[in-house]
């Protein structure tokens, strides 16, 4: 899928799923801009990975440097007002109601497309790009493909325009989320990804493991890790079949 004549938006958080999803734009779009959103989170880290991410990518990747335009900041601190979650204030990481983990932030993903699309409404882009993905999450429902689909409808009604939201990561699990960034940017932005990414929860980034920094228990830690020791493994295994 190439198209080189639009200009996509990428909901760019500084974690592993929204870097892969923007080097996937990059390698699909003619211009790509980024937002982010500064919501109250418990752990600035992940936003300070953000600069340095496109700092990097501008670096390594000279065909996509020229495609990288506006990086977007919005403060959307309303949602830390809401109610207290495990993402927001400094409470242990838990099962809540209906078996929901404590750290799913009511309307986060409808809040920051929502926020996203009026943002491209009014620079003249129709393409969103999130990285939500139904495959190993952990049940937040507004990262299902339906959700994300009622959400595109509604948001091209409300603003009578066309919006397309891309999420590539939508059916593919962890391995193949870490494929995907060696097929789109090769070892520098497998290198880049683990180095420069955030995904732990609880914002630790001390420890160099293999598969980036954390704190390796949590479930964010968990899956990137997991997900990390079997994309190698797969590798490995592939590489030598190979032989
Ligand atoms: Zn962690």
């Amino acid at each position: 899928m190439r198209r080189s004549g639009e200009t996509a938006l990428v909901l760019f958080s500084g974690g592993q799923d929204s870097s892969t999803c923007l080097a996937w734009a990059l390698a699909n779009f003619g211009r790509v801009e980024t937002i982010g959103f500064r919501y109250g989170q418990r752990h600035a880290v992940e936003m300070d990975c953000r600069p340095v991410i496109l700092a990097e990518i501008r670096r390594l990747f000279p065909a996509w440097t020229v495609k990288l335009g506006d990086d977007h900041l919005l403060d959307l601190s309303v949602i830390r007002g809401l109610g207290a979650t495990a993402m927001t204030h400094n409470i242990a990481i838990q099962s809540g109601n209906a078996g929901l983990p404590n750290t799913f932030v009511p309307g986060r993903n409808l809040l920051f497309f929502t926020a996203a699309a009026a943002l491209a409404y009014r620079r003249g882009i129709r393409t969103l790009v999130g990285g939500m993905c139904e495959t190993d999450y952990s049940g937040y429902p507004d990262c299902r493909d339906d959700t994300i689909k009622a959400l595109q409808v509604a948001l091209g009604l409300g603003m009578d325009t066309r919006f397309v939201l891309e999420t590539p990561l939508m059916w593919i699990d962890k391995p193949a989320t870490w494929e995907l960034a060696e097929r789109l940017g090769g070892a520098p932005l497998l290198e880049l990804i683990v180095e420069n990414t955030h995904s732990c929860y609880i914002g630790e980034r001390g420890e160099r493991h293999d598969w980036g920094y954390g704190c390796g228990k949590c479930p964010a830690c968990a899956l990137r890790s997991q997900g990390y020791g079997r994309y190698r493994a797969k590798r490995e295994a592939g590489s030598h079949g190979n032989c």
